[in-house]
């Protein structure tokens, strides 16, 4: 009986060594290094090498490890199993953080003063006006952040696939309260997941139904954006800005014109990271409730595709 690591990505000695800790009767081994693949029973995967999951001919369960599973249903051979996800809160504390510390670099206009020191222009100015927050994707990390930011007193809007109710958030739901939702807003926050009706969903007519000056903020996943009519509105003043944390090609490449585009401030895939630490004891509750028959923790609905 084994536990496989496909996460190609990361160094993984410490998450092996915490996990052997927590799981003594398990042999926790690092892909591709598996000594009988027929033995693996669990596997924790990101951004699987296509085939990898489908050569563990006995594997029961996948435990996804971060809170996105698109990457993972991308892979064609994936076999049928259930799979579960990251529901961390030390993880969407890190990711709130990520986005009160951006909105703060837009409300003291950082992006204006760096601009302005690169040609040593001194000319104060004060803060910008940011009244309204929409937060697109109301789940775990979007309620989250919806909630945080309407404490701190911004008027807030959300949006999510069905309906919501959360104090102090003018919620909307289904593909007729997109407009409303972002009809307002000051700023706007991407944290939808990737799925087939999100691929691609922020368009030329999404960015053009913008208040006009907004600012946007994707921290979920570069494919729902379409990159074209994000530079096009960031170029003919529907945005005055862009905080891009995620990208349809990771990592982003050096040729991609939102390096050079001066109104983007772009960060790598960082808002919001796993941490081993904080993730070991509901991955290793997750690998007991796959050897019981139990059901996981966190379970993905594979119909919705997270
Ligand atoms: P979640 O709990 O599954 O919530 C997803 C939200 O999006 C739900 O409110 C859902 O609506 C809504 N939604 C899904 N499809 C929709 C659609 N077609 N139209 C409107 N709303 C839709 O996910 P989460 O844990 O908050 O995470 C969100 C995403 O953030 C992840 O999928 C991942 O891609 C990304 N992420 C990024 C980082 C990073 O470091 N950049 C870190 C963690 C996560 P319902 O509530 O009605 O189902």
């Amino acid at each position: 009986m084994s536990l496989a690591l496909i996460i190609p990505d990361r160094k993984l000695d410490d998450l092996q060594q915490r996990l052997s800790q927590a799981l003594p009767d398990t042999r926790v081994e690092i892909w591709p290094d598996i000594t009988d693949p027929a033995a693996v029973e669990f596997a924790v995967v990101w951004k699987q090498p296509p085939g990898s999951v489908a050569a563990l001919p006995n594997l029961k369960a996948i435990q996804c490890f971060g809170a996105g599973v698109d990457a993972i249903l991308a892979d064609p051979t994936l076999p049928a199993l259930p799979i579960a996800r990251i529901v961390d809160p030390a993880l969407t504390q890190t990711m709130v953080r990520y986005l009160d510390g951006v909105l703060s670099y837009y409300r003291l206009r950082l992006d204006l003063f760096k601009q302005q020191q690169q040609q040593a222009v001194w000319q104060p100015k004060s803060p910008r006006r940011i009244a309204h927050i929409c937060v697109l994707g109301l789940g775990e990390l979007g309620a989250a952040a919806a909630n945080y930011f309407a404490a701190l007193g911004y008027q807030v809007s959300g949006w999510a696939r069905t309906a919501k109710q959360l104090a102090g958030v003018q919620c909307y739901s289904g593909d007729a309260g997109l407009a409303p939702a972002v009809a307002q807003a000051d700023v706007v926050i991407c944290l939808l997941p990737l799925t087939p009706a999100t691929d691609s969903l922020l368009d030329g007519p999404f960015f053009s139904r913008l208040k006009a000056g907004a600012i946007f903020i994707n921290v979920a996943r570069g494919a729902i954006v379409d990159d074209e009519a994000l530079l096009a509105a960031l170029n003919n003043g529907q945005l005055q800005g862009a905080c891009l944390d995620v990208f349809r090609q990771e990592p982003l490449p050096a040729q991609h014109p939102f390096w050079q585009q001066p109104n983007i401030l772009i960060t790598p895939h960082v808002s919001a990271v796993t941490n081993v630490s904080t993730v070991v004891a509901q991955i290793a509750d997750n690998y007991r409730r796959s050897q019981t028959g139990e059901a996981m923790a966190n379970l993905v609905n594979l119909n919705k595709g997270y």
